[in-house]
């Protein structure tokens, strides 16, 4: 076999463990990322961190809430779209976006973010308010309420503030929680081929609504995601995939690092 001499370079680099240059397939391998079949193509998930992923597809590099150190995305292309869904910290960070903005980079945020971005990034972002729809390389994006029912708890989710989505990409839809309870609006959502939903306390709701929810709409697959919480309020991924049975294909995701759950 001829090597070139980048492929030497490349290879001996790798070697001796000081740089790896792979192509994004092989590094995508190595994050443990979780293909699911559109129409016509592939949508790879890749958990980043608690509330933070990113999915390949057919459309482009979409990034969800990306918030902490940037080297975290090192691995993954740049993002041609960035959806934030509300303003707390683990879910919008101006800094962070500032730093993995690319040329292109398409943002889409609720009203509330949109008031908070630097002028740096807001010529880039689109506006969604709940209810509201729009297209975006021919991925339909829908802005889907996302809120606290529970009377203690709707001062972290006031109604009408915060967005979930969910993206139809290549006649596969995609349903993105945000930060929310069990409202009746995810219990309506139809046809969802993969869904992330949170779960955590006081911010949320428990792993058993959560589950409730999706033995209601029925995704294909589900990733609970967000299910650190405060004082106790952790919710246990397990439990909610034995709690949804059959109702959803449960994915469990390196959202956390170990001991960062406590
Ligand atoms: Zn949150």
């Amino acid at each position: 076999m001829t090597q070139t001499r980048r492929t030497f370079l490349t290879t001996a680099a790798a070697a001796a463990g000081t740089i790896t240059i792979l192509p994004f397939a092989a590094r995508a391998a190595a994050h443990g990322g979780d293909i699911f079949q559109t129409a016509t193509g592939e949508v790879a998930v890749f958990p980043v961190a608690h509330a933070s992923f990113v999915m390949q597809t057919p459309a482009g590099v979409i990034y969800a809430d990306p918030v902490g150190d940037p080297a975290a995305y090192d691995a993954y292309p740049r993002p041609d779209l960035i959806l934030i869904t509300h303003e707390h910290g683990d879910h919008f960070n101006a800094d962070t976006l500032t730093a993995l903005k690319g040329d292109g980079t398409h943002l889409i945020t609720n009203p509330a973010v949109a008031d908070k971005l630097p002028d740096g990034l807001k010529g880039a972002a689109e506006v969604l308010a709940n209810g509201d729809s729009t297209t975006w390389n021919g991925v339909a994006i829908d802005a889907i309420p996302a809120y606290n029912m529970t009377e203690e708890r709707k001062n972290f989710h006031p109604q009408g503030r915060d967005n979930g989505y969910v993206l139809t990409v290549d006649g596969f839809r995609v349903y993105i929680s945000g930060d929310t309870e069990d409202i009746p609006e995810m219990r309506a959502l139809t046809d969802i081929g993969l869904a992330f939903v949170c779960m955590n306390l006081p911010f949320t709701m428990t792993a058993e609504a959560a589950a409730s929810a999706v033995a209601e709409f029925k995704p294909k697959a589900v990733y609970p995601y967000h299910y650190r919480g405060r004082d106790g309020g952790t919710q246990d991924p397990a439990e909610f995939a034995r709690l949804v049975g059959d109702a959803s294909q449960v994915q469990l995701g390196p959202w956390y690092k170990p001991g960062e759950l406590g």
